[in-house]
């Protein structure tokens, strides 16, 4: 990222090595949505010479003096979220927020991120992963993002045994969190989405309903699918801050909202009173950036290599040679229908 609006290549300084942190190349990386966001609509403010991403799995090339767990050669899932695991935030169970709202994200945000021969990672005990040997680098990039944010928003939701569950957007990330659902016991997935090739995903994931948010506003759509009651949890994965106005409605009291959309403009999140109870009806609304960690990471890199969770379905473009990085960054920009997620391959 030059500026907002402008993309390109620069050359830099190999990352210098702290005594907890490691240097890492890629051997995969894949486009986020957010990059998008970032670099586009300047969703977080204007960064100049900023290297974008934070998907991607990668071989350790250097370690700092006090890493303990990791050596050069190892080969890792990188989160995209790295928090300083000895902060007060992550003490008190927020780890994402050390040192600040959104402090965790680091990557193509507050540092360099992973679009980049070799990248930095703080604290390396405590972030990074080792990969799995069944699980291939094209799928290992689904873990630094997709299936962790994808699976908050289930948890944010709350999904409990038998629950019937909207997931608004189904992109990778409402993909997975139709996936996350599943695995919960959900016994109802309404997704709102069209995308022929996402509906298939999302059938394929556990989804039993499809509705279309060009089909008239999702909250009538959805009552007439439960009778007029409405879903027990919303999880939104796509939208604006108009969705929260649907979550409420199709949502019955007591119900639960997990949010894990990047908002990436307005500035109020509208709440629609008489829906929400006139503020009495117990509809919670939860919004939280994914949590990464290495004991979260093992865990999540633990279902994919049972085969209890397949992540292949999420790369629909794969690439091979940063010569193609920009190409797959403007694949993601321009999102035509049968994009799900380019991935770059570097190394085997
Ligand atoms: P995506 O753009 O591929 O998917 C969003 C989907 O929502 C699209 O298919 C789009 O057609 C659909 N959509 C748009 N407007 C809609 C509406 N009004 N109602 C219903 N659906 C609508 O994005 P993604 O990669 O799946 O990511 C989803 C969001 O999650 C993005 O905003 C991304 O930036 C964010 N994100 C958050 C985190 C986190 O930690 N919380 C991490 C990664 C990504
Ligand atoms: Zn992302």
């Amino acid at each position: 990222m030059l500026k907002i609006g402008e993309s390109g290549w620069i050359e830099k300084e190999i990352p210098a090595c702290g005594p907890l942190d490691a240097i890492c190349k890629p051997l995969a990386v894949a486009i986020c949505t957010s990059d998008i966001h970032t670099l586009w609509e300047g969703a977080i403010g204007e960064r100049h010479n900023m290297i974008l991403g934070h998907e991607c799995c990668a071989e350790v090339t250097e370690v700092g003096s006090l890493v303990k767990d990791f050596k050069p050669g190892d080969r890792v899932l990188v989160p995209a979220i790295t928090p300083d695991w000895n902060s007060l935030e992550a003490q008190s169970g927020y780890s994402m927020h050390s040192g600040g709202m959104l402090g965790g994200w680091k990557f193509s945000n507050f540092k360099d991120g992973v679009f980049s021969e070799y990248f930095h990672v703080n604290d390396a005990d405590g972030n990074l992963a080792k990969l799995p040997s069944n699980i291939n680098v094209v799928d290992a990039c689904m873990l630094s993002d997709m299936v962790p944010t994808g699976f908050h928003g289930v948890e944010l939701a709350d999904v409990q045994f038998g629950d019937s569950v909207l997931v608004i957007g189904i992109g990778p990330v409402g993909l997975m969190s139709v996936a996350g659902a599943a695995l919960r016991g959900a016994s109802r997935i309404i997704a709102v989405g069209t995308r022929p090739k996402c509906v298939e995903a999302a059938k394929n994931y556990g989804a039993s309903d499809f509705i279309s948010y060009k089909n008239g506003t999702i909250e009538d759509q959805v009552l007439a699918l439960t009778d007029g009651k409405g879903v027990d949890k919303v999880i939104v994965a796509g939208g604006g801050v108009e969705t929260f106005d649907s979550a409420i409605k199709s949502l019955k009291p007591g119900g639960k909202i997990g949010n894990v959309n990047y908002l990436g403009s307005g500035d109020y999140v509208n709440i629609p009173r008489v829906e929400w109870g006139v503020g009495m009806g117990h509809k919670q609304i939860n919004g939280g950036l994914m949590p990464g960690g290495r004991l979260r990471m093992e865990k999540l890199g633990a279902l994919v290599s049972s085969g209890r969770l397949e992540v292949a379905p999420l790369s629909s473009h794969i690439f091979e040679g940063w010569d193609h990085l920009e190409e797959a960054l403007f694949l993601m920009r321009d999102k035509p229908a049968d994009l799900i997620k380019p991935v770059v391959k570097l190394a085997d």
